[in-house]
């Protein structure tokens, strides 16, 4: 019944969780949820209170712009100019977005022909992976170990591949691993895009996730990156405004152009009271952000050092929501973690094979939950 493509995805993992998940909700188990990367955090009440506005006005029930709202696009220049000290051009270099996730799986089909190679991090969000599929290119796995820090080594790609490979994605603060790349990797990323004629796809979701007084940089920070790439962003994380559906593509414009002919043939733009909502979250106070990343250091203090003294070998992480916890055996700790203390955490190996020996943690849960499952884990540990 349904296409080869449909049939080539790969089994979705997560279903299977969530089917697993529900069962023991079913059996009345208290489940203490670490799976899901969606911040339990309300939205801030500066922005909800613009969209409850922006929704009363007539102007904004129409079809929006394709491209986004002027005023949105402009937010976002401007949010990226104080951020990042990055200049855009809000009329050509933005395009909002329904989400990052919507820019990820639409891009390769404006550059992707059949057979061409897409680079992709393994383990990685999953999307980079389908979205190659679903344009029927191929993707080229770039591991991301523990021994390199969790950043690809571009010298392992081969030749023939690199022949081949039209679009590199990658991903920093990265999920599931939680690492951050230096400004060098960046760099390198550049210079081999522009040996190897490819197209740079940054995935920076986890920007303003991060802590110790870390702060992530903008892949367009970079000499030449506009030259060669575009950045996904997005309102989801950093905000908590995953349900919302809004994002920002930025960079390069002929690149941005190619994936907004495709956009224009799927959609038809985000709702004009959310980029309402989406200007006043970037152009307010960013004090909500700071608040967030606080609550966000103090749970992944609380879990890393319960982890740790329980015998398992976590390190503490810079950025992101997430904690990536190296184990024997990823889908016998998940299903004992489940199946013995009601707590839910993702094996590595949904995000790819090089995922496999590694659990993920995400602390949206606040920290009494956190210490429950702890002492949880206490209780079943050998
Ligand atoms: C959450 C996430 C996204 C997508 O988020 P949107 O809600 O679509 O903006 C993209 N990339 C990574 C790595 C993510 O974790």
């Amino acid at each position: 019944m349904y296409s080869q493509r449909l049939e080539n995805l790969p089994p979705y993992l997560f279903a299977r969780i969530d089917a697993m998940k529900a069962r023991k909700r079913k059996e009345g188990v208290d489940i203490i949820d670490l799976g899901v990367g969606d911040p339990d955090l309300p939205t801030p009440a500066h922005i909800v209170e613009a969209i409850v506005r922006a929704v009363k006005e007539p102007k904004n029930h129409h079809y929006p712009a394709y491209e986004g709202m002027a005023a949105y696009r402009k937010a976002v220049a401007e949010w990226y100019g104080k951020r990042f000290s990055v200049s855009l051009d809000a009329d050509r270099e933005v395009l909002a977005l329904m989400g990052s996730k919507d820019g990820i799986a639409h891009i390769p089909e404006a550059f992707v022909n059949p057979g061409d190679y897409v680079l992709v991090p393994d383990p990685g969000y999953p999307v980079y992976k389908t979205s190659t599929l679903f344009a029927e290119g191929k993707t080229h796995l770039m591991p991301l170990t523990a021994e390199n820090n969790f950043l690809p080594v571009l010298d392992d790609i081969p030749r023939d591949v690199l022949k081949k490979a039209k679009l590199f994605f990658f991903n920093y603060p990265n999920n599931p691993t939680a690492a951050i790349a230096p400004k060098a990797f960046f760099e390198e990323v550049v210079d081999f895009a522009r040996d190897n004629d490819l197209v740079v796809v940054h995935d920076n979701a986890y920007s303003e996730i991060t802590f110790d007084g870390y702060k992530a940089p903008s892949f367009l920070e970079i000499d030449g990156a506009k030259e060669v790439g575009v950045e996904m962003h997005s309102l989801s994380k950093t905000y908590n405004m995953t349900g919302w559906r809004i994002g920002m593509a930025v960079g390069n414009p002929e690149i941005l152009a190619g994936l907004g002919r495709v956009k224009s043939n799927v959609d038809s733009g985000v709702f004009d009271a959310v980029q309402e909502a989406g200007v006043a979250a970037l152009t307010g106070s960013q004090q909500c952000v700071a608040d967030a990343c606080a609550v966000y250091q103090e749970r992944r203090d609380v879990l890393v050092k319960g982890l740790n003294d329980l015998g398992f070998d976590v390190r503490a992480p810079k950025a992101t929501f997430y904690v990536w916890m190296p184990v024997e055996d990823c889908m016998k700790t998940a299903a004992q973690f489940l199946n013995e203390a009601g707590i839910v955490v993702t094996p590595g190996v949904g995000f790819g094979e090089s995922g496999d020996g590694y659990v993920r943690f995400a602390i949206t849960r606040s920290v009494e939950r956190i210490e429950e499952a702890l002492e949880r884990i206490r209780r079943i540990a050998p």
